[in-house]
């Protein structure tokens, strides 16, 4: 049983005292965070889950012919108590949980899950879709509508809708087993991650590490019960400095030997064999759905679409990174040679001799940006920016609940002063919120139930807290996310939709994220926002060209080591034979083979490879291919002016109103007025 913070148990909560099952009565009807409360919300669960049921039950037994409104749009409207109370609940978890809302999350994912299965396998409402489907092009469809139907068709065939008992038997079987191996590779990864220890007892070792680097080793040898040493791990914010700045070479090769032979260390927490099973797994399952390879069978939803599509770029990308790479070898074996070292660069001396580069080569002092990222100055030329491009302006609210206390709301408003929506915006790390940055909906936009509903986001970052009579003073990094998140966020005010169920993918999604981090950074932009804190002076050009110059820094490196990695991804998805598969063997003799120099791993090796094991199998690509599409994007906008009204229009009505509901190389030629070229993007990382 449940307590909430008033006492209440489950059980005395009737619907009507229920805020999240009775309307609630807000301005711009935004959730009722201040009389929530968690016990509310397993009730509100479960009343909405068996809402949903009756819903789709009801389109299942429906004795009149299919249609796309008894059928596809039914089926979008179903579940609207659901969505709403999952995503506030998806808001409060990810960042004002407590013990009570975690606990009634673990109440709750079994019963979610197995609820959306039952939801999805029912084949009466597949026979009903089948029969719409085969009927569309009789049938008077908008773009909107036609593009539903289809993807919703296909999601179904995918899960297996359309193969005989048997089969569908032998793929629960395939998808069971895939969880089960999945879970056990990120648990041998964190078992390995967590297993291996450097410790430091002689202080001479920690040479050219700055304090605070010490300080945080210092901390971690007495978490571990070694008392007066250091400790570093495998860890990416322990391993990372101490790769950059430790002059003791040796023990930078024994850390960086450690973490790239995770998983392979031929102990029981060995994944290599994981991998090659899922891999074998995963090609069952293509080939039993009709598709010759694993990548072919997830590309299909992509805006890749296929396997060649992605090579096409992934090749295009390394012959032109890998020499720049080479080229960084050079001049950082010269740094070596004129030193004296009487070595060759190795894979673990890249990050040392790189920092030693940047430092010759930019000199550039995050400490020196902070005071002119005031985060207030920042959030203001976000609005500032999305005020040129789009009309909209922002204005406080008070008075409205709030997921936090420390949460402020805006609303936004259309350039003729009509409202567009609401946005929430968290930016301090707190106990009670998980980290990174993200951007989240408690409603999206859409006419489904023939009114309009109105966006309210959520934009929830970690960024650095004031501290004392400091204000908060952001990062370069900060900075770049908080318009990276507001990107997503208009993204949804945007969106000029009518139904609620919407196809996005991950190699598009990115576009309207990115491409606002290149306004963050552009001089005029800079002038307009970044100004110092104290003084109130505007940020010297010095510095400008300072952030420039430095953003082709180590990209070689970068864009390989990435590159690397996604090829490998593809390389292991469009296996057609997995007899006797050796990851590693093949890992090899495939990066070998497309030459890899020695002095770079990919990334991510196959024994921790962890994105491929979630969701980013045959997907690890997405980010350089939206990489190419914010970069030739953001063209359109230097072709004519970086405000450019119309581009902003195009970009608006043709890319970010449909976002989820036409096809994606669609929506990007009609803005763009032909497919996207990779050229931006080589020249923003200094690749051509
Ligand atoms: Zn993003």
């Amino acid at each position: 049983m449940l307590i909430g913070c008033s006492g209440q148990t489950t059980d005395q909560i009737a619907a009507g005292d229920n805020p999240l099952l009775t309307p609630y009565g807000t301005e711009f009807n935004v959730p009722p965070f201040d009389r929530l409360e968690p016990a509310h919300f397993e009730p509100a669960f479960v009343e909405a889950m068996a809402r949903q049921k009756a819903e789709v039950e009801a389109i299942a037994s429906n004795t009149e012919a299919p249609t796309f409104e008894n059928t596809i749009a039914a089926l979008d409207r179903s579940g609207g108590l659901l969505r709403d109370v999952d995503l506030i609940f998806g808001g409060l978890t990810g960042a004002a949980t407590s013990p009570e809302l975690q606990a009634v999350n673990q109440a709750v994912q079994p019963q979610l899950a197995a609820h959306s299965d039952e939801m999805r396998l029912n084949d009466d409402v597949f026979q009903r879709i089948k029969a719409v489907y085969d009927t569309r092009d009789q049938r008077e469809l908008t773009a909107e509508q036609r593009y539903l139907l289809e993807n919703m068709y296909r999601e179904r065939v995918r899960s297996g809708a359309l193969l005989d008992e048997p089969q569908q038997a032998r793929l629960r079987a395939i998808n069971q087993e895939l969880s089960q191996l999945r879970v056990q590779f990120g648990d041998n990864l964190l078992a390995e991650t967590n297993g291996f220890e450097l410790v430091i007892t002689d202080e001479a070792d920690l040479a050219g590490l700055p304090g605070s680097v010490v300080a945080a080793a210092a901390k971690a040898a007495t978490d571990r019960d070694h008392e007066g040493a250091w400790v570093f791990t495998t860890h990416k914010p322990s391993m990372l400095p101490f790769l950059t700045y430790a002059q003791n070479r040796d023990l930078r090769g024994r850390l960086y030997a450690a973490y790239t032979l995770r998983g392979n260390n031929g102990n029981e927490h060995q994944n290599t064999g994981i991998m090659a099973q899922v891999i074998d797994l995963r090609l069952e399952r293509a080939n039993l759905l009709g598709y010759e390879t694993y990548a072919d069978y997830e590309l299909e939803r992509r805006m890749s679409g296929t396997p060649e599509r992605v090579y096409d770029l992934l090749d295009r990308l390394w012959a032109a990174a890998l020499p720049v790479a080479q080229n960084e070898r050079a001049e950082m074996q010269a740094i070596i040679d004129a030193e004296g070292g009487g070595f060759q660069l190795a894979s673990h001396d890249w990050w040392y001799y790189a920092e030693k580069l940047r430092l010759q080569k930019y000199q550039l002092d995050d400490n020196e940006l902070r005071p002119y990222f005031q985060i207030d100055q920042v959030r203001d030329g976000v609005f500032w920016v999305a005020n040129q491009l789009y009309g909209f302006t922002f204005e406080p609210l008070t008075g409205l609940p709030t997921p936090h206390a420390e949460a402020e709301v805006f609303e936004v408003l259309e350039a003729d002063g009509s409202h567009c929506g609401v946005i929430y915006m968290d930016y301090h790390p707190r106990a009670s919120k998980r980290g990174g940055a993200w951007c989240g909906s408690y409603a999206r936009q859409n006419r489904a139930e023939g009114h309009e509903t109105d966006p309210i986001v959520n934009l929830v970052c970690n960024f650095t807290r004031p501290s004392g009579d400091t204000p908060a003073l952001l990062s370069l990094d900060e900075v770049e996310t908080l318009f990276h998140e507001f990107g997503h966020a208009l993204d949804n005010l945007c969106s000029d939709v009518t139904h609620r169920t919407l196809f996005r993918s991950a190699d598009f999604s990115e576009l309207p994220s990115q491409i606002m981090e290149h306004w963050a950074l552009e001089p005029a932009v800079l002038k307009h926002y970044a100004h110092h804190y104290e003084t109130g002076e505007p940020i010297p050009d010095a510095l400008i060209a300072k952030i420039t110059g430095s953003k082709h820094f180590n990209q070689g490196f970068a864009t390989v080591e990435y590159l690397a990695a996604s090829l490998l991804d593809m390389k292991l998805h469009t296996l057609t034979d997995t007899e006797g598969l050796d990851v590693m063997a093949l890992e090899q003799e495939y990066l070998d083979s497309i030459g890899l120099i020695p002095e770079i791993y990919s990334r991510y090796r196959c024994s921790y490879f962890g994105h491929i094991m979630g969701g980013y199998a045959a997907g690890y690509y997405g980010y350089i291919w939206c990489g190419v599409l914010d970069n030739d994007a953001f063209e359109a906008f230097k072709e004519t002016s970086l405000f450019d009204k119309a581009t902003a229009r195009r970009f608006r009505d043709r890319v970010l109103a449909r976002n989820g509901t036409a096809g994606f190389m669609e929506m990007y030629t009609d803005f763009r007025g032909r497919e996207p070229e990779i050229e931006p993007l080589l020249r923003k990382r200094g690749l051509m």
